[in-house]
Formats: C-alpha cells, sequence, structure tokens
C-alpha cells in the first residue's frame, strides 16, 4: 500500500460540507459512515491496483499524488463593484507533455476536488493511449446564475491568471470544458492567449472543446456521451460475460435510466435511442424526474425543453419532483450516472435495481457502494475508461490545430472516387446495380466527422479489450476498475523508467 507522503484522509466533516448541490446530494449527505472526499476515493482506487503491481512504492507514490496545484484570487467587476474569485489549476502528472483537462465552474469546488479530478484525467489519458499527463481546473462561481458578461470577464482574467504562472499553453497545459463550462468559455480562453501570445502559430492548440469556426472539430461536443455509448456496447457485446450479470448480449431494446441530461447524458441518451436502438425509460435532473417505460421521445422532449426551459411536466412521460436522486432506484437493464459524484452511495446502493452501472461522470459512485454492486454481480463500468471519449476527441483537436488542417481534407476525393471506382466494378461484375441514393452515399469519402467517429469508436474498443484482458489474465483483479488502473497505472509507470527512480 502506499502511505508517505500521502497527505492522508480529509476530515470527514469537511468533505461532507463541500456536498451540496441542490437535490441530487440529499441522499449522500445522510449518510454517515463514509468518507465521500474525491481525492480520499481516487486514492482508495488507486491503491486497490497498486497492491497487486510490482512497482517500488517510491514510484508508485510518485504515480498517485499530484504534482502541484496553484490557487490563485483573482479581482473582476461585477455591476459596479469589484468581486474575488477563486480558480485551481492542478497538475497531477508531468509524465506526458502538455497536460490536459477540463475547466469545472462551480459553486461548490474546492481544491481536493480538483485535485481529484486532476488524477483521473492522468489515468483515462493513459488507458485510451492519449499522450497527455493529466490536469485540471476550475472556479468558484455559479455558472447557471453568473450573467454572460461577468463569466466573460471571469474567464479572460482566469486565462491571463494561469498564463502569467505558465499553466496554459499548447505545449504546456491545455484545458477544455467541464461541467459549467462549454465551446463559449473555450472561444474566450483562446482569444485570451491568443491576445497574449502574439504571432503564435499554434495559439489556438492551447484549449480545445473550442466552437469549430475557432478551430475546434467536429463531434467533440457528443464526445464524451458517444464514448459512453460505444463503451457500454462493447461491454454487452461479449455473450459469456454478459450472462453473468442477467443479461443477454447487444444494447437493442434495452432500457436506460440516465441521471443528468446534460451535455454528456443528452448526446449519450440520443445515440443509445437511435443508433443502438435502446430504450431510454427515465431521465433525471437536478429538480426532478420523467418516467416513460415505454421509452422517452428524445426530440420531443428536446423540442418541449427548448421551449418550456424545463424537462419538467414533459407531456410524454411521467414527471416526479421529490427526491430526484431516487431516478437511481429505478428498474433497468443500464443506469448511466452522468451527472456529479457520490451519487451512488452506501445510502442508496442497496435500492439500485440495475444490471449495469455506466458511470459517465466523474466519480458517480464511492468505493463502499461499488463493494457492494460487485458483490450482488452488478456491473460497474469505471469512468475512467467509459468516460474518456471526451478527451480523446480533444486530442484529435489539439492535433488538428497543430497541423492547421482538417482531417479528412486530402483524401476525401481520392477516397470517394475510389469508392465509386469499386461500385462501379462490383456492378459489373456482378450485374446487380446500386441505387443513386446507394451510390451517393457509398462514394463520398470520409469527411472529418467520420474520421473523429471512427478514431473514437476504435480508441473506445481497444481500451476495454486491454482491461477484460487484464482481468481475464490476472488473478487479483476481479472488476473493470481495478483492471483499468491497473493498464493505466503500468503505462505511466513505464514512462517515468527514463526519471532514473526505478532501483
Ligand atoms: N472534462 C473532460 C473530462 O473530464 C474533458 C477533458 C479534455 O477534453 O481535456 O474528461
Amino acid at each position: 500500500m502506499i502511505r508517505a507522503a500521502d497527505p492522508g484522509p480529509i476530515p470527514e466533516s469537511r468533505s461532507r460540507a463541500l456536498l451540496s448541490w441542490k437535490g441530487w446530494t440529499s441522499m449522500a449527505r445522510s449518510q454517515a459512515t463514509e468518507d465521500l472526499n474525491l481525492y480520499n476515493i481516487v486514492s482508495r482506487q488507486f491503491d486497490r491496483a497498486a497492491v497487486s503491481l510490482r512497482f517500488p512504492e517510491h514510484v508508485l507514490q510518485q504515480i498517485k499524488l499530484c504534482n502541484n496545484i496553484y490557487e490563485f484570487q483573482f479581482p473582476v467587476r461585477v455591476g459596479k463593484r469589484f468581486e474575488i474569485f477563486t480558480g485551481w489549476r492542478a497538475e497531477h502528472s508531468h509524465h506526458r507533455k502538455p497536460l490536459k483537462g477540463g475547466i469545472r465552474y462551480s459553486e461548490h469546488v474546492d481544491a481536493d476536488e480538483v485535485k481529484a479530478l486532476s488524477s483521473l484525467m492522468t489515468f483515462k489519458c493513459a488507458l485510451v493511449n492519449v499522450p497527455f499527463g493529466g490536469s485540471k481546473g476550475a472556479v468558484r462561481i455559479n455558472p447557471y446564475t453568473t450573467p454572460p458578461e461577468v463569466l466573460q470577464r471571469v474567464t479572460r482574467r482566469y486565462t491571463a491568471e494561469l498564463c502569467w504562472k505558465n499553466f496554459i499553453g499548447p505545449g504546456i497545459n491545455v484545458p477544455a470544458p467541464d461541467m459549467g463550462t462549454g465551446e463559449r468559455e473555450m472561444a474566450w480562453i483562446a482569444d485570451t492567449y491568443d491576445g497574449l501570445n502574439h504571432g503564435g502559430l499554434d495559439n489556438f492548440a492551447c484549449v480545445t472543446g473550442k466552437p469549430i469556426s475557432q478551430g475546434g472539430i467536429v463531434g467533440r461536443t457528443e464526445a464524451t456521451g458517444r464514448g459512453v455509448v460505444y463503451g457500454v456496447r462493447e461491454a454487452l457485446s461479449y455473450p459469456s460475460d454478459v450472462r453473468q450479470f442477467g443479461l443477454t448480449p447487444g444494447l437493442e431494446g434495452k432500457s436506460i435510466v440516465i441521471q443528468g441530461y446534460g451535455n454528456v447524458g443528452s448526446h449519450a441518451a440520443h445515440i443509445f435511442a437511435k443508433e443502438e436502438g435502446a430504450k431510454i425509460v427515465a431521465i433525471g435532473e437536478w429538480n426532478g424526474y420523467l418516467v416513460n417505460h415505454d421509452g422517452i421521445d428524445l426530440d420531443a422532449l428536446d423540442a418541449y425543453r427548448t421551449e418550456a426551459g424545463t424537462m419538467l411536466d414533459f407531456p410524454g412521460a411521467q414527471t416526479v419532483r421529490d427526491d430526484p436522486i431516487k431516478v437511481l432506484e429505478l428498474e433497468c437493464d443500464v443506469l448511466v450516472p452522468a451527472a456529479l459524484q457520490n451519487q451512488i452511495t452506501l445510502a442508496n446502493v442497496d435500492r439500485l435495481k440495475c444490471k449495469v452501472v455506466a458511470e459517465a461522470a466523474n466519480g458517480p459512485t464511492t468505493p463502499d457502494a461499488e463493494e457492494k454492486l460487485n458483490k450482488r454481480n452488478v456491473l460497474v463500468i469505471p469512468d475512467i475508461y467509459l468516460n474518456s471519449g471526451g478527451v480523446t476527441v480533444s486530442y484529435f483537436e489539439w492535433t488538428k490545430n497543430l497541423g492547421h488542417i482538417r482531417f479528412g481534407r486530402m483524401a476525401k476525393r481520392l477516397s470517394g472516387h475510389k469508392e465509386s471506382q469499386m461500385i462501379s466494378a462490383v456492378e459489373r461484375v456482378t450485374g446487380a446495380t446500386f441505387s443513386p441514393e446507394e451510390r451517393r452515399s457509398l462514394g463520398r469519402g470520409a469527411d472529418e466527422i467520420d474520421i473523429v467517429r471512427s478514431g473514437l469508436e476504435g480508441t473506445m474498443v481497444d481500451a476495454y479489450r486491454e482491461i477484460r484482458d487484464t482481468v481475464k489474465r490476472k488473478r487479483q483483479v476481479r472488476d473493470l476498475r481495478t483492471a483499468a488502473y491497473t493498464v493505466a497505472i503500468n503505462k505511466v509507470a513505464s514512462s517515468y523508467e527514463k526519471l532514473g527512480i526505478f532501483p
């Protein structure tokens, strides 16, 4: 086990005080015996995998602990006065450069959460062979009640603070969206960085998740949700595995409950339903949830939500308002927590009725709750694998920015032409004729979106196979999370060899 130099657990009272996020955390807070500090949770998950690895303890410590964290205060004008905001950027590991990770805007964020999230970034990048070290940033602010002009000033000043201390740059540290931020904030970051680094050819590679018009890549917004679907589909594709969990292979017809209908949850829901034929039977938000056992019509829901400003009282489903976290307890095949950390805890785990927990959010299941799920034979697909689609496509965006060329630009016409020739040859040899529609779709060549999606799909499939192999091969590793950490720690450790810290 790892001990020395570890700052040790954060006192319970402090860790619980940081949790409140509207209705979702009421259950978690009622739990008196469980440590809900995300930093401690990630440490426990790491230790569980580390015990079966043969690296010296100091190597494991170096990999486990967060290298540095910059915490700073900065003033921003709000109306006629100035307010002081707190920001962070944690750098967990420099074994690969640049470092990578999102920026979270939340009223409840704190240094431990940012450090924990930065470690998750290291392991998720290693797992999917994205060559970055892990980082994460945050500002303590409520992004939903703060006016856009204040958010813009805060984002620009936050970026300037990072610039002044060398915590951002295409080869140094590359932020991206996380909870409470999106393309708009990334555009402000890119613009501010560009203004402070005059003439830098690669300036726009200083941040990912940008709008397409500002150097973004198609498919980045949907990427985390799409990666979740590819990951679950892969996990449910092995007949002998899924039978153990009381399921049949494949996603077709499976009932799915989604907690959180933000960027990740909403894209995952649409892709599960439209591309995989699954049924979204419930969707939870912070103020209530919707249930329809025949499947929720997502297009109708989106149209209703745009009009009404809320998904509650959508006529195509039953609305339940009290205790929104109870959405997790509905019967289903796959439960997708796509909201916050600490949603599945000792307080509610015994009431879960799903066969699979697919962790789209970071840290939604506590270690104690996971132990119970494992005992009950519920498959937990861990966050560091399942939500790595976002950073995977961020990697594609970063390479696109450094290459200064859109994917597919050089080869699209050529491959389209070759496909058309192939279709004509098939027609000639077989005597069959393709419809004009088939000809158009078969002979169009790959666009950027096709390339991005196929790169993401390949990444998710390969990583799952590596994790699954580890479970099969290593006797001490019994669950996917421990296997995922094992794979990731091995990869990070091998890149530390060059430091000469191995005996
Ligand atoms: N915030 C996302 C995550 O937690 C994306 C990070 C990135 O694209 O750098 O994985």
